[in-house]
């Protein structure tokens, strides 16, 4: 098939897939989700990504219509089923299928929901990001994957419209993200990077970096930076699922970086050394 569309069970092309307008995930974007991709059949980091989606379903008191078990079964097959090399694969779970009302019947049974389309390669030594900053505008639950994204929605529209790749939002002085990836800074050596709490997704991506600089004795500092220790640092790195490691060259017209780029190749080589031996099986 060219792609699939999922909902609870039936599957077909995304254009023909249809869901119920009561379902939850619709009229509150009530709900979570999650976003990888596959290369050779073989969905990259989906241990990482189950955690995280348990730990959202459980802070948002959503039931899971499936075990680990099944969730992986699902996924793996309906992945085989694509035709291409690479893949990108997204799937929530809304709170269920209920009329429109906030309070939830907690016995509700949640929506699961996948799309599975052909993607382009994710390994890129070329790529240079430029960036624009965003006021941090979001509600203080930033951890949670859910599917409330319109400040993150309209700052990514707004990095569009200058012609960038990614808004970094900032909350007074302090960066905490992007609108669809994490943002770290290189300093005299020191990967630098925000620290996963409530304010920050803790991005998967950010995870396996962190585990790539302690193996390689790069230290790593969890503790927020300024936007002006962005502008001045000697690296600007922004990951994510979809971009995996990419050092940025511009932030708001003004040349940032460039002057760590070992420590880029280094990170990169073994980021993607690791998406090879991991998908690879
Ligand atoms: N932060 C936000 C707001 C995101 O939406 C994402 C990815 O979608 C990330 C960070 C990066 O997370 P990951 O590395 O798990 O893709």
């Amino acid at each position: 098939m060219k792609n699939i569309g999922y909902y609870n069970g039936e599957y077909g092309l995304i254009e023909e897939v249809k869901i119920p307008m009561l379902d939850r995930g619709i009229y509150f974007g009530d709900g979570i989700y999650e976003a990888t991709f596959s290369i050779g059949n073989k969905i990259f980091a989906l241990d990482d990504h189950l955690d995280r989606l348990y730990s959202s379903a459980s802070l948002l008191d959503i039931n899971l219509p499936f075990t680990r078990t099944e969730i992986i079964n699902i996924l793996e097959e309906l992945n085989s089923k694509v035709d291409s090399k690479v893949k990108f694969i997204y799937w929530q779970v809304t709170r269920g299928t209920a009329p429109r009302k906030h309070i939830y019947n907690k016995e509700i049974k949640g929506n699961l929901y996948i799309t599975i389309t052909p993607f382009a390669e994710v390994k890129d030594y070329e790529k240079k990001l430029k960036l624009i900053t965003v006021e941090d505008t979001r509600f203080l639950h930033c951890n949670i994957k859910t599917l409330n994204l319109i400040p993150n929605v309209m700052a990514s529209q707004k990095a569009d419209e200058a012609g960038c790749d990614e808004a970094v939002f900032h909350r007074g002085d302090i960066v905490t993200e992007a609108s669809h990836s994490n943002v770290h800074i290189i300093k005299d050596g020191v990967f630098k990077t925000h620290p996963t709490d409530n304010y920050i997704l803790p991005g998967i991506s950010r995870k396996h970096i962190i585990e790539i600089c302690k193996n390689n004795n790069i230290k790593v500092d969890e503790t927020a930076f300024t936007v002006k220790e962005m502008m001045e640092a000697d690296e600007v790195l922004v990951t994510s699922s979809s971009k995996l490691i990419v050092p940025a060259c511009e932030i708001d017209e003004i040349k940032v970086g460039g002057k760590a780029p070992n420590i880029v190749k280094l990170l990169q080589d073994e980021y993607y050394k690791k998406v090879d031996l991991e998908t690879s099986l």
